[in-house]
């Protein structure tokens, strides 16, 4: 572990002395939700560790509690987007200490590419601002290009659905997706008051690893996307309903008995296997 980080103020020192807090308070439309307790922020980035050898990209490094976290397990660089110019003035200090690991954009992570930033393997680590979490999330799944692996904290409720199981209420197009791409799995919770401010809600620290899928996979997205956005926007309905808006009536007959789905069936109840058998009727047809 690289020591050098120890010798930085507190995390909640940095905040008062960068007037993050004192002179606007922190940013609800930003997510702003701070970790100061650093035993948390270790625990997350050794989720996603090893990290020697690897880029590493942070969303939101905020006043830098998971990112002084990422930076003593010695990756090879760090990209830290930032929207919040506050905050980049709060992380001069460990900048300065990183020596030339930390690199802070300024910008907006929805525009851009984790690719753009670094060649070669990248990890994605981030508590992320809630508001824009399942986006970003969406936007990384669809091109998962060197992405080794994505450390990510998100709202309970969307880890939950993002991990859930066929057959549970949490079971859903985020699900179908994030499981046919990667494998998943929720880590750890975090209860509000470990965040400042604290949010109303439970979190979650999800870790994602992507599956090595081919081109002829990696093309059936779009279709899987068409048909869990369909088959899970009336839930409660029968397929055989809800599946009228993307498939003719006589592929519709067609697709339920070559896979031997009931008509009746709901999408809560397919597997993520009989939604890939139609996304790959529906791409021949
Ligand atoms: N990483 C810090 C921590 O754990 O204490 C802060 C996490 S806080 C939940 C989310 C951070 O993301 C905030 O610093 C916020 O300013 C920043 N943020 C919000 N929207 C953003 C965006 N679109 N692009 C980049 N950063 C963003």
């Amino acid at each position: 572990m690289g020591n050098k980080y120890e010798k930085l103020p507190p995390l909640r020192q940095i905040v008062e002395d960068s007037g993050l807090l004192s002179r606007y308070g922190f940013s609800k439309k930003l997510g702003q939700n701070f970790l100061f307790d650093l035993d948390i922020t270790r625990r997350i980035a050794k989720t996603a560790a090893p990290l020697n050898g690897y880029n590493v990209i942070e969303v939101g490094p905020g006043p830098g509690g998971l990112t002084r976290a990422i930076l003593e397990l010695e990756p090879n660089k760090v990209f830290a987007i930032e929207k919040d110019p506050q905050c980049i003035s709060a992380l001069t200090e460990l900048t300065v200490l990183s020596e030339g690991t930390l690199s802070i954009i300024e910008g907006d992570a929805q525009k851009i590419k984790p690719q753009e930033l670094i060649n070669g393997p990248l990890k994605i680590i981030a508590n992320l601002p809630y508001n824009v979490g399942t986006k970003l999330l969406i936007g990384w799944l669809h091109d998962l290009t060197n992405i080794s692996s994505l450390t990510l904290m998100f709202q309970k409720e969307v880890a939950l659905r993002i991990t859930a199981s066929p057959g549970t209420k949490d079971y859903g197009r985020l699900s179908v997706l994030s499981q046919y791409l990667c494998n998943v799995s929720r880590v750890f919770d975090l209860p509000p008051h470990v965040f400042k401010p604290a949010p109303k809600v439970f979190s979650s620290v999800v870790h994602f690893v992507p599956k090595t899928r081919g081109k002829h996979d990696l093309d059936l997205v779009p279709f899987i996307e068409k048909i869990t956005g369909a088959a899970f926007s009336q839930r409660r309905k029968m397929l055989r309903t809800s599946l009228k808006s993307v498939f003719s009536e006589i592929n519709l007959d067609k697709v339920f008995k070559i896979f031997n789905i009931s008509p009746t069936e709901r999408a809560e109840n397919l597997s993520i296997e009989q939604f890939i058998n139609l996304a790959q009727f529906m791409s021949s047809i």
